[in-house]
């Protein structure tokens, strides 16, 4: 999902992870991205990266869907071999078997008051006791396995599963799989539970709180979205946030620094 978009039948607003991540860590960012829909350039090497995860989302599903890959893989020798490594660590660490349901890019949504919250999970293993989430990430494993366990993929992913299906919490899990050639591939396991669910209520509504009273600002008094004190000192894009000069002069350079910026913000936080 890259904006906003009001679902006709009911009305309510669509609210992905990303988006979600956006709001809570940098609201100014995310009214100029989802509310003003300004899409800011992105570099050369993001643009890579996003095709290169694109491909490989594309050959999982394909797999799971029992496609054959050999006529790809065939033509490039690192990914038959990093494909072929992962795929066997899946096999093992999530007892797939014959009596396991799985679908790759899973959607899911639910209505929560006056937003609709949708997640897309690369791989869904659903067994009778056992719901697990799997997704892939095409980068390195990151060191700070806390940030991950507070990003809002992980919380909304979970939730949404408790929620939306018969599993208790206790009973559902949510694994990253991080695969970047030529390095073995490496996963991160989160375990839900109920305690966690009450607290991921408690943060969603809370969020979802200030993103009405921000609607309602912007939308009725042409309010900007407020920028958060706890971060105003750390971050050098302060001042330029809707200032009289209009948004920043180079919007590629600027962004990117800002999303680091963001980055490491929310790192200090944690
Ligand atoms: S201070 Fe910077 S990071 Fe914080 S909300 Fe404002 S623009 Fe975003």
């Amino acid at each position: 999902m890259n904006n906003i978009s009001n679902s006709e039948k009911k009305s309510l607003i669509r609210l992905s992870q990303a988006q979600l991540n956006l709001l809570q860590v940098c609201p100014p960012q995310f009214q100029r991205v989802y509310l003003e829909q300004l899409s800011l350039p992105i570099s050369p090497d993001v643009q890579e990266n996003l095709l290169w995860g694109n491909q490989f989302h594309q050959l999982m599903q394909q797999h799971f869907l029992e496609l054959p890959l050999d006529s790809i893989l065939d033509m490039d020798q690192d990914l038959k071999k990093i494909v072929d490594s992962l795929l066997k660590s899946v096999d093992e660490q999530h007892h797939l078997s014959s009596q396991s349901w799985r679908e790759a890019e899973h959607y899911l949504s639910l209505e929560k008051d006056n937003y609709l919250l949708t997640a897309i999970y690369d791989l869904l293993i659903i067994n009778e006791n056992q719901a697990q989430i799997l997704d892939w990430k095409t980068y390195l494993q990151p060191q700070n396995k806390q940030k991950l366990a507070n990003n809002w993929q992980t919380k909304l992913y979970l939730y949404l599963l408790a929620e939306a299906s018969e599993y208790l919490p206790e009973q559902i899990s949510m694994t990253y799989w991080f695969v970047k050639i030529p390095h073995e591939p490496q996963y991160l396991t989160f375990q839900y539970n109920e305690q966690l669910h009450q607290k991921t209520t408690v943060e969603l509504e809370n969020l979802l709180t200030n993103l009405d009273n921000y609607l309602l600002d912007f939308n009725q008094n042409n309010i900007d979205l407020h920028h958060h004190k706890n971060c105003e000192s750390n971050c050098p894009y302060y001042q330029s946030f809707f200032s009289d000069k209009g948004y920043f002069s180079n919007l590629e350079e600027d962004n990117n620094d800002l999303l680091s910026t963001i980055d490491e913000i929310e790192e200090v936080s944690i």
